[in-house]
């Protein structure tokens, strides 16, 4: 008999090619007449055309977003917000963007309406990030979860291949940890499997074809499955991983994900057989590690720490870091195993079934 408790996060979802027309209705629905938007360089035209079209309603805008949500910018924003007087958000961008409404409604507890033109899921998390020097906080309160999400793929056609494909791995990395992570449970892992089905077939054809609409809806479909599905069941030591890379060595959030997702889930694989069939199944080849590294590679992303920027000369320091990072956690990893591991990932080498299977006789 299967035991599980599930927390059903909350939120609307419009999902639709044109979907972005919605957004007065909707803003009609949260009570919304006193609109702050903020949107990033790439989704300037979009914020152009609202602007316009809600008249009024936009009393205070924001274009320039950073990546990780500088404590500066946040500040700044809550002040506008305040001095503004504004009664909600409309967030449209990626990950960045999402993060700074998140950052307001943090301290000012606005309804956010969120549209994503990224992979990343922010939207579909209670998760805020803010930097302050070079210290990454994280937490989780219910205030920051956007109330609405509008899903356009549309908005995510002019996303370059070499943005596309690591985002689009990212996504992957959420259903994959989201099959293991400790709050998963028999519908998230549903959502979980879809989203790397859809993923695994689809992200190759956007990369090839950005201007493949239906293809773009399909990645659109699996990073909200995937988004949703991490935000209930959590993560687990590749997300670990990966935030102690990316916040030691700045190291760029979408292609650190995608470097490190095949060795994370050889290291896991042993341990964990169930997700690993659920993967199999729906990557559609029994090697899940080998299987996620090619697929990387079909979409021309980076696929070393090397290419992404980490110094040589700091992996031992990263592997001490990761393993007190995951010490108290239910996935603790040995210092040899995490310094294999992270040598693989430096030299970029594609996980093997028998390297697998050494890690796991030698666990
Ligand atoms: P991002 O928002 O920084 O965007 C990456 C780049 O893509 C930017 O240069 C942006 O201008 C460009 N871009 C975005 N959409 C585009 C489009 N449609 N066309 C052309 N260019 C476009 O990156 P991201 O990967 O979406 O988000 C990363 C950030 O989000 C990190 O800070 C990460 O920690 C955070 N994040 C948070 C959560 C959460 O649950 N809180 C989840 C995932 C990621």
């Amino acid at each position: 008999m299967r035991r599980f408790v599930y927390d059903a996060l909350p939120g609307r979802v419009v999902f639709a090619n044109g979907a972005f027309d919605r957004v007065p209705d909707e803003l009609d629905r949260l009570g919304a007449r006193r609109v702050l938007l903020i949107a990033d360089r790439s989704a300037q035209s979009w914020a152009e055309r609202l602007t316009e079209q809600l008249a009024d309603r936009v009393v205070a805008r924001i274009d320039d977003v950073r990546v990780h949500v500088p404590i500066e910018r946040a500040t700044a924003a809550r002040t506008l917000a305040r001095e503004s007087a504004v009664d909600s958000m409309l967030a449209i961008g990626g990950g960045s963007t999402t993060g700074l409404a998140k950052a307001v409604a943090l301290e000012l507890p606005l309804p956010i309406l969120a549209i994503p033109t990224t992979y990343a899921g922010s939207e579909m998390t209670p998760i805020w990030g803010l930097t302050e020097g070079a210290r990454k906080r994280t937490g989780r309160d219910s205030v920051v979860q956007p109330k609405t999400v509008i899903y356009d793929p549309i908005l995510t056609l002019s996303l370059p291949p070499a943005i596309a494909g690591p985002s689009g791995m990212n996504a992957l990395a959420h259903c994959a940890e989201a099959l293991y992570a400790d709050g998963a449970n028999p519908v998230t892992s549903l959502m979980a499997e879809e989203g790397i089905r859809v993923l695994a077939v689809s992200l190759p054809r956007v990369t090839n074809s950005p201007d493949d609409l239906e293809a773009r809806g399909e990645v659109l479909l699996g990073a909200y499955l995937a988004a949703a599905a991490f935000a209930a069941a959590g993560s687990g030591i590749h997300h670990k991983m990966c935030h102690v890379l990316g916040g030691a060595y700045d190291l760029p959030h979408a292609e650190t994900h995608t470097v490190i997702l095949p060795h994370a889930l050889a290291l896991v694989a042993p341990t964990e057989p169930e997700a690993m069939a659920r993967i199999a199944a729906a990557m559609g080849n029994p090697d899940v590690p080998g299987a996620v590294y090619d697929l990387a590679v079909a979409l021309g992303t980076p696929t070393s720490l090397a290419a992404i920027g980490l110094p040589a000369d700091r992996l031992d320091e990263a592997a001490g870091l990761i393993v007190d990072a995951v010490s108290a956690s239910s996935q603790p990893a040995d210092l040899p195993s995490v310094r294999s591991l992270l040598s693989d990932a430096f030299e970029g080498r594609r996980p093997s079934f028998d390297r697998v299977i050494q890690r796991s006789s030698t666990a």
